[in-house]
């Protein structure tokens, strides 16, 4: 029942931001304190895709907003009717569009909106909020139902990504003055080797019947893959061999991460670049906090580099995008110029990048990903990518 959310503060690349996204609940943040005194009961018009706020709207702004409310959700059905089936570049290039879940409802949420499989599952939300983890039954039965639920598409399993702006209760951490740099992601979980296995355990059952990969977030040395893996394959042989389908992969997020693919590549199947993490640690800049919001743009010529340098040493290992900048209109086209070859995104957005996707063509594309790696900076980017129809 909930038509839209209105922040005082907060960012649009922050985990509730996300969430909102992913059921589609328009959703303003930053929208400064005075938002706080307006009255209980007080009408408000929203626009989350202009990013405009109208409080107690005349009867002439709310038939305008509700035009553009029916006009949107005939475009947004008939692109989502245009959804089904690949989407091939002009000349020929696949590229999957899958959806990013965090639940078994947002996976048949992604499976109405055509995705092509899953490239994101947030698992955390499994463990937020409770007293002890869910141990290895109960968490095979969501994956199950999740694999499930995509009907034999392959699905990205993410380990436990806590830590960070996701805190457990149940995992003792000592205060820290800077969380996103402190113990999260992989780095708590190596720590705890025994949730980790339970966790893969859970996974590696699942493979037995469905195609899943295994992705690690907040990788930052060759290290941390080679413990992973080690627990990996005590994980498969606890669960009675590994299946051939299995695929183990890693989230790019911290920037050196990139910058060291080559080295990374020869121990993964596949790498997947979390833009969310990626623009928040190149730009310095916390993705949740309002007042750096202008500078979190993952369309910034810095974070470009390194998701190029990134798909340069990757080689033959395939590149994947499952941040927020994956469904962004004027990404679509430079991501696949810089060489990724699939994009993970709400479900909502799923449609929408498909029709991105069957517009585009490598080769333009590779040019204009050239030209914005000179650009100043994002607002550059966006103007070129703006003007160069129809590769953007
Ligand atoms: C990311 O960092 O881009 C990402 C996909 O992971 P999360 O948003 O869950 O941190
Ligand atoms: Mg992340």
């Amino acid at each position: 029942r909930v038509r839209a959310i209105v922040l005082a503060r907060g960012s649009a690349s922050s985990h509730a931001a996300i969430l909102a996204r992913s059921y589609g609940i328009p959703m303003l943040t930053g929208a400064g304190t005075s938002v706080l005194d307006i009255a209980e009961g007080t009408l408000l018009a929203v626009d989350g895709a202009r990013g405009e706020l109208v409080v107690a709207p005349t009867e002439e702004v709310r038939n305008d907003v509700r035009g553009r409310i029916a006009r949107r959700e005939r475009d947004a059905a008939a692109v989502r009717t245009a959804a089904i089936g690949p989407a091939t570049t002009t000349d020929g290039v696949e590229v999957a569009v899958l959806a990013n879940v965090a639940s078994v409802v947002d996976a048949r949420a992604g499976v109405a909106a055509h995705a092509d499989g899953s490239g994101l599952v947030r698992t955390e939300l499994l463990f937020l909020g409770r007293e002890r983890a869910p141990d290895r039954d109960e968490q095979e039965g969501v994956y199950r139902a999740v694999a499930e639920a995509f009907g034999g598409r392959r699905v990205v399993l993410r380990t436990l990504d806590a830590g960070g702006d996701k805190p457990l209760p149940f995992l003792t951490q000592p205060h820290e003055e800077n969380p996103f740099l402190g113990v999260r992601g992989v780095r708590l979980t190596l720590r705890h080797p025994d949730l980790m296995l339970d966790q893969l355990v859970a996974m590696c059952r699942v493979a037995h019947d469905h195609p899943i990969s295994v992705m690690l977030p907040m990788v930052s040395t060759v290290e941390e893959v080679l413990a992973a893996r080690v627990l990996l394959d005590q994980a498969c042989h606890e669960a009675g061999g590994r299946a051939e389908s299995l695929r183990f992969g890693i989230m790019v997020e911290v920037p050196v991460a990139a910058l060291k693919s080559a080295s990374l590549a020869p121990h993964v199947d596949f790498f997947s670049v979390g833009t969310n993490d990626l623009t928040q640690y190149a730009l310095a800049a916390e993705r949740g906090n309002s007042g750096v919001a202008q500078l979190t743009d993952g369309l910034d010529p810095g974070v470009l580099a390194l998701i190029a340098a990134l798909c340069t040493g990757a080689g033959d290992v395939p590149v994947s995008v499952c941040g927020e900048l994956a469904a962004d209109p004027d990404a679509v086209g430079l991501l696949i110029g810089l060489g990724v070859r699939s994009l993970s995104v709400v479900a909502p957005a799923v449609p929408g990048v498909k029709q991105r996707v069957r517009a585009a063509s490598v080769s333009a594309a590779r040019g204009l990903a050239e030209r914005a790696l000179t650009c100043a900076g994002a607002a550059e980017v966006r103007d070129l990518v703006r003007s160069s129809v129809p590769s953007g």
